[in-house]
């Protein structure tokens, strides 16, 4: 029987976060979830409300946190374009503190940390597929630049944690994920052309649609999260599906598999869109004997009938209430956690 563990993840009630609790409490761990609701929802954890080995702390990953867990996801930051340049200083913040208090968090508790970093490091590559020991083109004056140098500055910080406090860390450079209760309007590409093909709105493409990126289904993504958690590698690991399609061709598949006559259309590409992004994965094939299981036309369907259901019956915000700090076996956290103070058991 594996050993189970105390884990926290933040960012908990985002698209990757909730998927990523769902697994690790089929496992059998007790599940801290931490998440301000910046720019996920209550909705995506309603299904946990009365899970014993759950409970949910509604808190800014910025704030002093005095749990005990052995095992910290952080993967706390807003990940959409749109929802990260909404409150830029917000984002860089949210990875450099949050990743330096997940650290001293990780330190103080001999935890171990696994930061989700992202294939954004990499800006506009240069060098194409990505590989691990190539050191990226960002722009640090862009718009994109607060979540890209957010994001390499928490890398930066676990590594000198690894170095300076012995912290174990494991970085996951993730590439673009996507599938069930990505939220509708979240604006990245995948839940916008779903949206607009069930609505029949006009398919928007960015630019001249032939950029390209490289999608992964969130069961695989996740497979790898827990994985290089449990792996003594330290990363930093490419996590993504090689498979690479222009946004043209993601805009024909879900037009096909919607079964959708809406119409494209072209619109200005956002500054410093990265022309193409492709992972190489043969590290984390070779340490963690991971590549991607589901095809995209199989995931995309998935993804298409959660919309689906979701769009059709869209549900209420009494409907999504969630327990805050409550069918716990745990010491409760208190009311000053459940209101976003500092989080202890
Ligand atoms: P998401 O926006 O759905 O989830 C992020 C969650 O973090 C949200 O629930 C949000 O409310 C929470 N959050 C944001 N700032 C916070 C703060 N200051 N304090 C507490 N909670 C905060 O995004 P996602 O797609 O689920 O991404 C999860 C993580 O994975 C992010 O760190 C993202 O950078 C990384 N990632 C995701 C992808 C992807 O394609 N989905 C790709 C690369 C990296
Ligand atoms: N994109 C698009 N239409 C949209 C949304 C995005 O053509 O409605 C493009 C966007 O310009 C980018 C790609 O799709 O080139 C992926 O965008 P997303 O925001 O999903 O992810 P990221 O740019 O962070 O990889």
């Amino acid at each position: 029987m594996p050993s189970t563990h105390d884990i926290l993840v933040t960012g908990a009630a985002g698209f990757l976060g909730s998927h990523l609790c769902d697994r690790l409490l089929e496992r059998g761990h007790r599940v801290v979830g931490l998440d301000n609701l910046c720019s996920g929802t209550r909705d995506n954890l309603a299904h946990l409300q009365a899970h014993p080995r759950f409970r949910f702390v509604e808190q800014n990953v910025t704030a002093p946190c005095t749990l005990q867990v052995d095992r910290i996801y952080n993967l706390a930051c807003p990940a959409s374009p749109p929802h990260y340049q909404q409150d830029p200083v917000g984002t860089t913040l949210t990875s450099v503190l949050g990743t330096w208090r997940m650290l001293e968090l990780a330190r103080r508790c001999g935890a171990r940390l696994l930061q989700a970093s992202t294939s954004e490091i990499y800006g506009d590559p240069a060098v194409h597929p990505q590989r691990e020991d190539y050191h990226g083109d960002v722009n640090t004056v862009g718009p994109r630049a607060c979540y890209d140098e957010g994001k390499r500055c928490a890398e930066t910080l676990c590594f000198d944690y690894l170095r300076q406090h012995g912290v174990a860390v494991r970085v996951a450079r993730i590439f673009n994920t996507y599938g069930p209760r990505m939220l509708p309007d979240d604006g990245r590409v995948v839940s916008n052309f779903i949206v607009q093909a069930l609505h029949g709105q006009d398919i928007t493409l960015y630019g001249d649609g032939r950029q390209t990126r490289c999608f992964c289904f969130v069961d695989d993504t996740v497979d790898g999260l827990l994985r290089l958690m449990e792996s003594d590698s330290t990363g930093p690991v490419n996590l993504g599906n090689p498979h690479e399609i222009t946004m043209r061709v993601l805009a024909a598949e879900v037009l096909a598999l919607t079964g959708s006559s809406a119409q494209l259309v072209f619109r200005p590409l956002p500054q410093d869109d990265p022309r193409r992004r492709c992972p190489d994965i043969a590290l984390a094939q070779r340490v963690l004997g991971w590549s991607p299981q589901v095809p995209l036309a199989q995931g995309l369907r998935r993804t298409i009938d959660d919309f689906a259901r979701r769009l059709a019956s869209p549900r209420t915000p009494d409907e999504a209430a969630l327990p805050l700090a409550s069918a716990s076996p745990r010491p409760q956290a208190g009311q000053e956690a459940a209101r976003g103070g500092p989080a202890s058991w």
